[in-house]
């Protein structure tokens, strides 16, 4: 047990932990330590949430399959499990919606490649099926590519997933949500949390959740990437086509853009990692129109010309050597998720599992995400 501990309502072991961020890490953190009885502190320097959070976003894609990579995949499979728990403790909280949308992931292979994508799918028990580019004639698929389709996974509503979670914890008992208030430093000896302009906060347990402006509040080095997305609407005529078409990666004349479908009321999402690039500070990097015209010509979908474009929308991440998407232990009762990484928002749930299991000295083993 860390230093500190001390006893509260609703259990020997219950602590005050203080959360410094609420994007989906933060956010999943308060939770996951009010539903272990901790009492918990969340900071904010913005509204709760806030939509300059890097989770703030239409939706974002949960998959698992890693082609060529058993133990990632295996990793990464339970997470549908966690995100279907997550949504139906959510769900009465944002009446009517789904969070979780299980609208499939093609991901186009050389087809050399298909039969180790299958492999990694047997030994890991993950369901997988073959499908055909003909059958999806509004994507750009690089020539003489294969398809390989991941039936249960899908898209997480994301900026809806945030409201529902931010309104569950405004009704928690042991959840007091602090918006508007900017962290300017964290100690990792003490655990104080510096707040502009104000009082110091400390807890008995410190996670820093500010998604890429974590590294500097804590002092470790990350490298940060900006990429550009570009949010379409597709022609009336091709609604029934889109209606019915999964997440799909690999795409455009190099393979190496992706899409996200309008599920639920969202538009279509289209970015390529052509347009990815490391950034020295979190600012926009402007140059909108030129970004986006990269997007647009990356052959994502066909005849993009009969798209309207609706927005173009700059996002970052930070990434670490190792590419740990975790948290690490920056102080005797501090933790941070410095690294969030590209695919930080379906990751969350065991990022989240980890630490609090760590920090209130449990033996490993989930809390359900249950009321
Ligand atoms: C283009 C793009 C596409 C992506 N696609 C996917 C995807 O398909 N699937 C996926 O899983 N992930 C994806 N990601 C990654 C994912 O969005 C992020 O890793 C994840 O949302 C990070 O969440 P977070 O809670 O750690 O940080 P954030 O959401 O950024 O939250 C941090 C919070 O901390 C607050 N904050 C910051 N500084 C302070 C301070 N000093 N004081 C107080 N509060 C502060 C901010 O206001 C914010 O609310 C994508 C990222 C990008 C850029």
């Amino acid at each position: 047990m860390i230093e500190g501990t001390r006893q509260g309502d609703r259990g020997r072991d219950a602590l005050r932990v203080v959360v410094v961020g609420a994007g989906v890490t933060g956010l999943l953190a308060a939770i996951r330590c009010v539903l272990a009885g901790h009492r918990v502190v969340l900071l904010d320097r913005g509204p709760i949430p806030h939509p300059g959070s890097t989770s703030f976003d239409q939706h974002r894609a949960l998959r698992a399959l890693v082609a060529g990579d058993a133990a990632a995949t295996s990793r990464a499979a339970p997470l549908h499990r966690r995100w279907r728990e997550l949504d139906s403790l959510l769900r009465d909280h944002l009446p009517g919606a789904r969070l979780y949308r299980r609208v499939g992931v093609l991901t186009a292979l050389p087809p050399g490649e298909v039969a180790s994508a299958a492999a990694t799918a047997e030994a890991t028990g993950l369901p997988i099926r073959i499908a055909d580019p003909a059958g999806y004639p509004h994507i750009g698929f690089p020539a003489g590519s294969a398809l390989v389709l991941e039936p249960h996974a899908g898209v997480l509503l994301a900026d809806r997933i945030l409201a529902a979670a931010a309104r569950w914890l405004r009704h928690h008992p042991l959840a007091d949500l602090r918006p508007g208030r900017e962290v300017v430093g964290v100690l990792p000896d003490s655990g104080r949390v510096l707040l502009a302009g104000g009082p110091a906060e400390s807890g008995d347990a410190v996670l820093v959740t500010a998604g890429p402006w974590s590294a500097a509040l804590v002092g470790l080095p990350v490298t940060l990437h900006c990429q550009t997305m570009v949010y379409l609407r597709p022609p009336a005529e091709l609604a029934h086509s889109w209606a019915v078409t999964p997440v799909a990666g690999g795409i455009g004349a190099g393979g190496q853009a992706w899409l996200l479908p309008p599920v639920a009321g969202t538009l279509l999402k289209i970015s390529t990692d052509a347009v990815r690039r490391e950034v020295p500070t979190l600012s926009d990097p402007g140059d909108q129109a030129g970004w986006a015209a990269r997007v647009l010509s990356a052959g994502v979908v066909s005849e993009v010309d009969r798209y309207g474009v609706v927005a173009v929308r700059h996002c970052h991440y930070a990434t670490a050597a190792g590419g740990d998407t975790g948290f690490v232990r920056v102080g005797p009762a501090v933790w941070a998720r410095p690294a969030s990484g590209g695919d930080g928002f379906r990751t969350a749930p065991q990022a989240v599992d980890a630490v609090v299991d760590e920090f209130a000295g449990r033996a490993a083993g989930a809390v359900a995400m249950a009321p």
